[in-house]
């Protein structure tokens, strides 16, 4: 039986919104328009338009998890060693406070604290929004990585956000999956054969709807592990997946290696 509550909340609800997992590669794509770029802002093209986006990027790892509550975030240039140009890209999306509030009062797996000038939107949240809503007219939150927890602890956490989905708010998670930097080639055409095996392995498990293979992913075999040397750029994949319900679909797009060693491999669930 739903309590009276629960009814109300029922009477509010709209279509839900999809869920991405995006790619975002390169600082540079915040200002380049290319072919990851171009479906970037395709993604978002028949969708309407959000109430708030929240962000799972992995450039916000946290002990503890936090969401930027702050009215107005700055943009983050998180990244050294690129054009001054890129520097001088901003993104003025509000924030959206009560979002925020939202997501701490409704996660029950952790205490979430309210983030109100620690930090914004690093370029895992902004180099992409530039591209989808280039008029910077949807709030948007991050919600930090905890990095002292496991797969299956984000996976849970992910799950506990359905609710935003109903509420019009979009939700992606920003990384790449496979992502090595120590083995980059900037200037080399060629794809590394690890790095091809390690993402075809991990989109083969994104579609067999086993996530549970995703989340032990260090028994994936070698190549995976050399993909995911570090956690924080995957996790990310699973926050989108813990989210998807079992009667969607999952569309695959960007599904490219970039400088040997990094794949812009990105998904849409529902639509
Ligand atoms: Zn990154």
């Amino acid at each position: 039986m739903n309590t009276l509550k629960e009814l109300q909340n029922l009477g509010q609800t709209e279509k839900r919104m999809p869920v991405l997992f995006i790619g975002h590669g390169s600082p540079m794509n915040g200002i380049e328009h290319n072919e990851f770029t171009e479906n970037w802002k395709q993604a978002v093209e028949y969708i309407p338009k959000p109430k708030a986006i929240v962000v799972v990027s992995a450039h916000w790892e946290t002990r503890g998890t936090f969401v930027t509550v702050m009215p107005q975030p700055p943009t983050i240039y998180d990244f050294g060693g690129f054009p001054r140009e890129l520097f001088e890209a901003k993104y003025p999306a509000k924030g959206s406070p009560e979002t925020a509030r939202e997501i701490s009062a409704n996660i029950k797996q952790t205490a979430i604290g309210l983030d109100d000038k620690g930090w914004g939107l690093d370029h895992g949240t902004w180099t992409i929004l530039r591209h989808m809503y280039p008029n910077a007219d949807v709030p948007a939150v991050q919600l930090s990585l905890h990095y002292d927890q496991p797969a299956q602890w984000h996976f849970e956490l992910a799950k506990e956000l359905t609710f935003l989905r109903k509420r019009g708010v979009l939700i992606i998670g920003s990384g790449n999956i496979v992502h090595n930097l120590r083995k980059i080639d900037f200037h080399g055409e060629r794809e590394f054969e690890w790095a091809k095996i390690a993402d075809e392995t991990l989109r083969k498990h994104i579609f067999s709807g086993d996530f549970q293979k995703l989340i032990r992913f260090e028994s994936l075999g070698r190549e995976v592990l050399t993909g995911i040397p570090t956690p924080e750029h995957f996790l990310p994949l699973l926050y989108t997946l813990g989210l998807r319900a079992d009667d969607e679909e999952i569309s695959l797009f960007n599904d490219k290696l970039v400088y040997g060693s990094l794949s812009m491999t990105s998904i849409k669930i529902g639509n």
